[in-house]
């Protein structure tokens, strides 16, 4: 059986109706798998795939939408089933027409519709499993510190794998400075919120109806504002999604700082992921963030 035929199988399976799809469409690679529209006219699936030793990145990614999904707050792509066929790992979920358009005040629908989901709580900070953010692991233990969390299990173990890549030197010392120090920086008492984790511009879009989507997460229960942080960090959500998000639920003082402290993590990930173009990026918000601390 081809991979595609197994896959459909399995479909057809889970949803308990025959699925004989004509020829996947491809749809090229995201950041980090390749994707294709599977389709037999009257259904249709996004199918994500990789190499088999990634099943777990997809389990984890399925968890995450059902989790986002729950909330019945902001859509998210429907997961269906994983697994591996032909020695390729597979993620099949809904398939959404994306980007065709966006209605008017759509931008300030997802922001009130993202608090929303931000109200979804957790007894601690974390998530009941692991899950990568790009392709990098993403420990989510629970743990009821906040600034313990960030210390461990993202600021910490990124520049811990920034050392295992071989930059050393000043980004260490003064990122283990940053570590002992930033406690002041968290004056406020952030609840557990349900996070998307990897909120950047390529990780929402519209609809055919003009509705807000976000897909491919990186969940887990944390302060809401390292998920607002990811908006600003690479663009693609203007000021309506933002002046709805703060009426919806207000930021607290001291954000613009934090800010900073929360897409370090991201900045070092890139670092981690795509290389030393990232290095000064890493270097001057570090500096930054120390700055404000003395
Ligand atoms: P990757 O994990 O490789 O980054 P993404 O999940 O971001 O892949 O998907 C790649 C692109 O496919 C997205 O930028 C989006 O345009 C589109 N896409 C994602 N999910 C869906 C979906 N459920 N239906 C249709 N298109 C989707």
């Amino acid at each position: 059986m081809t991979a595609w035929a197994a896959i459909a199988d399995h479909i057809s399976q889970t949803t308990g109706k025959p699925f004989e799809p004509a020829s996947p469409r491809s749809l090229g690679g995201g950041c980090i798998n390749t994707a294709a529209r599977l389709s037999d006219g009257a259904r249709e699936y996004f199918v994500k795939l990789n190499r088999a030793h990634l099943l777990d990145m997809f389990e984890a990614e399925s968890d995450g939408l059902a989790e986002m999904a729950a909330t019945r707050s902001i859509r998210v792509p429907q997961p269906l089933c994983y697994g591996i066929a032909d020695g390729d790992a597979y993620l099949v979920m809904e398939y959404i027409a994306l980007g065709r358009h966006r209605s008017d005040g759509a931008a300030a629908e997802a922001g009130r519709q993202l608090a929303r989901m931000h109200r979804q709580s957790a007894d601690a900070f974390g998530w009941h499993r692991d899950n990568t953010i790009g392709s990098t692991p993403q420990h989510n233990a629970w743990m009821t510190d906040w600034v313990e969390f960030w210390r461990e299990r993202r600021l910490g173990f990124q520049l811990r794998l920034a050392a295992e890549a071989g930059y050393r030197g000043s980004l260490q010392r003064r990122g283990e400075r940053l570590l002992a120090e930033f406690d002041a920086l968290i004056d406020h008492a952030p609840v557990p919120s349900l996070l998307h984790g990897d909120l950047w511009g390529g990780n929402m879009s519209y609809d055919s109806e003009g509705r807000p989507v976000i897909y491919d997460p990186a969940v887990y229960y944390g302060d809401r504002e390292a998920d607002i942080a990811m908006t600003e960090l690479f663009g693609g959500f203007d000021h309506d999604f933002h002046a709805a998000y703060d009426e919806a639920w207000p930021l607290d003082p001291g954000y613009r700082v934090r800010r900073d402290l929360y897409n370090l993590y991201h900045i070092l990930n890139h670092l981690n992921l795509f290389g030393r173009g990232y290095l000064g990026q890493a270097q001057r918000l570090i500096d930054r963030l120390l700055a404000e601390i003395c």
